[in-house]
């Protein structure tokens, strides 16, 4: 299977790329543990060329670490998170692991901004 694709929780948004992801990551920073609801946020940074989406997406923006804003798309129906645009990034899209359909894979290999995480998820590190 070449490419990335997924969806939302209640299927009105998908998504797809042709690329398998640049950047596997977890990030446990504030903005991510609280927007994700959980301890941390998994993505994967994928070129935004040959990214589409469709559905009935809403965007939520918000100052990211360095200042520049993240524009975050979301579910308007369900509320599921399924990608990001950072904007000091440009040209890249950050999706949520936990959007994809399943067989693909995430293998994360940077865990980063750890020390701003919850103690009790940081024991799964
Ligand atoms: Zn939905
Ligand atoms: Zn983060």
């Amino acid at each position: 299977m070449s490419g990335l694709s997924g969806h939302c929780h209640c299927g009105q948004c998908k998504y797809q790329v042709e690329h398998e992801g640049v950047f596997h990551f977890c990030c446990s920073c504030e903005s991510c543990t609280r927007l994700s609801a959980g301890g941390r946020l998994l993505g994967i940074s994928v070129p935004d060329e040959t990214f589409k989406a469709e559905g009935p997406l809403k965007v939520y923006s918000y100052p990211g670490g360095s200042g520049e804003h993240i524009e975050l798309s979301f579910c308007g129906n369900c509320s599921s998170q399924l990608f990001a645009r950072p904007l000091q990034h440009s040209g890249f899209v950050i999706l949520r692991a936990g959007t994809l359909e399943k067989g693909h894979d995430f293998k994360p290999r940077k865990f980063i901004f750890s020390e701003e995480g919850y103690p009790w998820d940081l024991h799964a590190f």
